[in-house]
């Protein structure tokens, strides 16, 4: 597995695999990856000649109340991760690299941006886009995967990719949980065991919304309000959202007549998880 630094060394190599006819898939990573990241990784190398992964805490897109300097850093770990999901190559690039002296460049999102996370993290998506382009043409992959965990997240680069043209495939791939049900992710480790119990709640509430529906509740305002009660219950008291919006445009909708995903952002303790399951 070669691990590259520089801009340059990054789309040399990728642009030589290309060349000669390899596919090549992209996997964006912040680190501290677990066993979520790392089925990205392993779609990646089964689907695709070469396989890629990036390794950048993104400061774009922390809110300056955010944790981004107590982000978890965990880069043996995570090379490891790869080198056993055969990744080919890791681009691990400095800030500097990415955001030099002078850099002033951001992608306006689209407006699936706007609501739901763009009402709680206003700048969130603008870094992510930014960070996403910039990836992608330093590595002109022929698909990139991105996980359903992070689904306004996901629906923003699908809209992106078209608006602009990019000429990379989009790949979404399922969540991973624990047995328990909770989605994994880097912010899980902040959770105290006590926390850990109270987390669970999300993806409690998001299958019994899924089990309510499938016994034939298609009213939205009963079953948000069931989420936010499952919710309360486990001790969750700070609730962003915990709602159902069409799947697409992630509007508000009043029946679910639609394909439509319910999503959660909460806080346990001083830990903001989001988890979300199509219905
Ligand atoms: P992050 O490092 O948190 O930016 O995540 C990198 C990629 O991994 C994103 O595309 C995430 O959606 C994806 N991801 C994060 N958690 C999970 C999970 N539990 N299952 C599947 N993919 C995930």
């Amino acid at each position: 597995m070669k691990i590259v630094e520089s801009r340059s060394e990054a789309y040399a190599q990728v642009a030589q695999w290309r060349q000669t006819g390899a596919s090549v898939g992209l996997v964006p990573t912040m680190g501290a990856l677990h066993a979520g990241h790392l089925t990205l990784a392993e779609r990646s190398t089964k689907e695709c000649d070469k396989s890629v992964a990036t390794i950048f805490v993104n400061p774009a897109q922390f809110g300056p109340r955010e944790d981004f300097s107590r982000y978890p850093r965990t880069l043996d770990d995570d090379l490891q991760g790869l080198r056993d999901k055969q990744t080919d190559l890791v681009f691990i690039p400095q800030p500097e690299e990415l955001y030099p002296a002078g850099f002033s460049t951001y992608v306006e999102p689209p407006s699936v941006a706007l609501p739901l996370e763009g009402v709680f993290r206003p700048t969130h998506f603008r870094g992510v886009t930014t960070i996403v382009l910039k990836l992608f043409n330093i590595l002109p992959a022929t698909v990139a995967y991105f996980g359903q965990k992070d689904f306004q997240q996901l629906t923003v680069i699908r809209h992106m990719v078209d608006d602009l043209n990019i000429p990379i495939r989009v790949e979404g791939c399922q969540t991973v949980r624990e047995p328990d049900g909770l989605a994994l992710s880097s912010r899980n480790r902040y959770l105290s065991l006590e926390q850990r119990q109270t987390a669970q709640s999300l993806s409690r509430a998001l299958t019994a919304v899924a089990k309510q529906v499938g016994e034939g509740i298609l009213a939205v305002e009963p079953l948000e309000q069931s989420m936010h009660h499952i919710l309360r219950e486990a001790g969750i008291e700070r609730i962003d959202y915990a709602c159902i919006v069409d799947r697409t445009t992630l509007e508000s909708l009043p029946q679910l007549d639609r394909p439509a995903v319910a999503l959660i952002a909460a806080h346990v303790g001083d830990t903001r998880l989001i988890d979300n399951v199509l219905l």
